[in-house]
């Protein structure tokens, strides 16, 4: 069992397969980076799995794929079969845009993939076009009913941003509620590569929207997600909340992050890291495991994103979502 240095089981490894994207969301990559990482630094399938073999075997039982857009990542399924045929019951899930969805989703199905969670942030072509800064909608609509009609299992994720797609919270989860998918809002995280313009909604906002209409029962946190459960009492809908602004957010965290090169972050708030690369380049199974061990050791209590002053400087992260994988 993993355990990091605040008594927190750290059973969840989110892994990016690319900081690329096809998109250019203004709350994550609102321009393309002045400098991508190199491919040549980016780790092989086979090297990023020789450190997933050895968080599988210390107790990591949940894997999620990101990115970037982990669809651009070629052979993806190939990545995803590797995964599931070393530890076939384990929560294998993946994060995406949808836009590439409509033609491999039957593949990532067949590879072993159980759960998708999409980014939707708009039903309004116009809108969502805002957003993504591309003509998407069509696309990502289409790439939800692929990947519900092949039987993977879907989340939605929307960002709630002022003045943009804030009047669209009640429709995205009617979308959602018709199609028997669960919706999760997620608070604006704010960081140094979003669209300083920018303002999110606080999750007490968001709630206020739904309860325009509405009568909402808490449920609360469900295990180690990060996810707030509310259940609606006029029609039994359950939708999450994904608050990191408020102060208890970080209580459970249960999860570390792992970059396309190799970076091991234990917090999504924060800069430090510390790289696998060269260890899994040698096959040096043990030096992987020292740098795990080393990175629980190390785990912040909490983020920084303090529900009081959201957008004063040290509110701020630094880390690019897009690295990361959210
Ligand atoms: N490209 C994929 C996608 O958009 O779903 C996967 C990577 S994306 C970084 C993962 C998640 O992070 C998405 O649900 C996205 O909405 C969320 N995200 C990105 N930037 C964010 C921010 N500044 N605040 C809150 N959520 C953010
Ligand atoms: Fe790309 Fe996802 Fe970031 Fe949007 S949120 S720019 S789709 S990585």
């Amino acid at each position: 069992m993993l355990i990091d240095g605040h008594g927190r089981t750290v059973n969840y490894l989110r892994v990016s397969v690319t900081e690329r994207c096809n998109f250019r969301c203004q709350y994550c990559m609102p321009e393309k980076p002045f400098s991508w990482v190199p491919k040549e630094n980016l780790l092989s399938f086979e090297e990023l799995f020789l450190f997933m073999k050895v968080a599988m075997d210390e107790g990591v039982n949940k894997i999620r794929i990101t990115g970037g857009e982990p669809l651009l990542r070629e052979d993806l399924d190939t990545f995803i079969k590797m995964i599931h045929d070393y530890k076939p019951d384990i929560d294998l899930a993946l994060t995406t845009n949808a836009y590439l969805l409509p033609e491999v989703a039957q593949r990532l199905k067949d590879a072993g993939l159980k759960r998708l969670n999409i980014s939707l942030d708009s039903l309004k072509p116009d809108v969502a076009h805002k957003i993504a800064q591309k003509d998407v909608l069509a696309k990502v609509l289409k790439g939800i009913d692929r990947a519900l009609e092949v039987g993977l299992g879907v989340k939605i994720n929307m960002v709630p941003l002022k003045g943009i797609n804030d009047d669209e919270i009640l429709d995205i989860m009617d979308y959602c509620k018709e199609r028997n998918i669960k919706v999760r809002f997620i608070e604006y995280m704010e960081n140094r590569h979003a669209d300083e313009t920018l303002r999110g909604m606080h999750g007490r906002e968001i709630l206020d929207k739904v309860k325009e209409r509405y009568t909402i029962h808490a449920l609360g946190r469900e295990g180690t997600s990060p996810s707030f459960n509310y259940t609606i009492e006029e029609t039994g809908y359950e939708f999450g909340l994904i608050d990191p602004h408020k102060h208890d957010f970080c209580e459970n965290c249960n999860r570390i992050r792992l970059t396309a090169e190799g970076n091991l972050i234990p917090c999504l708030y924060f800069d430090e890291a510390m790289s696998i690369a060269e260890s899994v380049k040698k096959g040096d199974i043990q030096g992987a495991a020292n740098v795990l061990a080393q990175v629980l050791k190390e785990k912040p209590k909490e983020n920084r994103w303090s529900e009081e002053n959201p957008n004063e400087e040290k509110d701020v992260s630094s880390r690019a979502f897009y690295e990361t994988g959210g």
